[in-house]
C-alpha cells in the first residue's frame, strides 16, 4: 500500500506591526474618537512541508531570509520588525527537525513573493530546486522591483534568474495529487492559495495573505493599508469561502499566530 501523504507546519519566526495594515479603518481617528489607540499585532511566519507519496518533499512558503537584517530596508525593519527569528526558525533547522536536509526538497511553492514569504529562497541559492510561482506574481514582482513602485514589499534579491523558476499559468490546478493551487489576487496580483487533502485529517486551505488574520476571514474585515485591489480581494474571498464549504476544509491564514498554534500543535498530520 502507498504511504499516506503527510503534512507539517514549520515555525519560521514572528513579525509585529500596527493593526492598521491588516484591518480597514483600524486606528482611524473619528469624530467621537479623535485620538484612537494604535495597537500592534503579532504575526506568525510559517511554512508547510508536505511529504508526498509520489512526488517527494514539497514546501509551500519559506518566510524571511536568514540575513533579513542586511536585506530589508531600514523603514521595513522599523514598521514590520521581526520580533522572533533565532537559529530555531531557519528553514534548514526546521527541516532537520523533520529528518530532512535542504537537498531533500523536491519542489518549492511560493504563495506570493513578498519579503516575509520568499526570503527563505536564500537557503536554496545555487541549487536547482524548482520554485513554483504564479506567472502574474512573478511578472508583477519583477515589475515592482524594476520600477521601484513596490520596493520594500518585494526585494530584488529573489528576482534572480539563477533560481529554477517554474510558472503556474492556470487559475486553478491540481499541481500534484491532492495538492491544489488557486489564484486569489487582491493582496498581490498573483497570490496563490493552497488546498491539501489528507486521508485522515481532511482538507486544509491555506489562504496565504488574502487573509492575514482570522478576522479578515471570519468577520470579512477587509485588509487595511496592505490591500492592493479591493475588488479582486472580495472575489478571492468568495472563492476561498466556496472552497471551505465544498471541502469542509480547515482554514489557515497567512499570519495568524493562534490558528497556526492550533494546527502546529497537532504535529504531523496525515
Ligand atoms: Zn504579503
Amino acid at each position: 500500500m502507498a504511504k499516506p501523504m503527510r503534512m507539517s507546519l514549520i515555525d519560521l519566526g514572528e513579525l509585529t506591526a500596527d493593526h492598521g495594515f491588516f484591518f480597514e479603518g483600524g486606528g482611524c481617528a473619528t469624530h467621537s474618537h479623535p485620538n484612537p489607540e494604535h495597537t500592534l499585532r503579532r504575526l506568525k511566519m510559517y511554512g508547510v512541508v508536505i511529504e508526498h507519496p509520489k512526488d517527494g518533499l514539497i514546501i509551500y512558503e519559506l518566510g524571511a531570509a536568514p540575513n533579513y537584517e542586511e536585506l530589508w530596508p531600514q523603514s521595513v525593519l522599523e514598521v514590520f520588525p521581526v520580533t522572533r527569528y533565532t537559529e530555531e526558525n531557519r528553514v534548514d533547522t526546521q527541516l532537520l527537525k523533520l529528518g530532512y536536509e535542504l537537498e531533500d526538497v523536491s519542489a518549492i511553492i511560493i504563495g506570493h513573493l513578498h519579503l516575509d514569504h520568499a526570503g527563505g529562497l536564500e537557503f536554496f541559492r545555487g541549487m536547482d530546486t524548482p520554485i513554483y510561482v504564479h506567472r502574474d506574481e512573478l511578472m508583477w514582482a519583477w515589475y515592482a522591483v524594476a520600477t521601484k513602485e513596490d520596493l520594500g514589499a518585494y526585494l530584488p534579491h529573489y528576482m534572480d534568474p539563477a533560481f529554477n523558476w517554474k510558472v503556474i499559468d492556470q487559475d486553478e490546478v491540481e499541481i500534484w495529487e491532492n495538492i491544489h493551487l488557486f489564484l486569489t489576487p487582491g493582496h498581490t496580483k498573483g497570490l496563490m492559495a493552497m488546498q491539501v487533502d489528507l486521508h485522515n485529517s481532511g482538507s486544509f486551505l491555506f489562504t496565504n495573505d488574502t487573509c492575514f488574520l482570522k478576522e479578515n476571514y471570519r468577520d470579512e474585515v477587509a485588509p487595511g493599508w496592505l490591500i492592493r485591489d479591493m475588488y479582486e480581494w472580495r472575489r478571492s474571498m468568495r472563492k476561498l469561502k466556496d472552497l471551505e464549504k465544498s471541502n469542509d476544509a480547515h482554514v489557515l491564514f497567512g499570519h495568524d499566530p493562534d490558528v497556526y498554534e492550533q494546527f502546529a500543535g497537532k504535529g504531523i498530520l496525515d
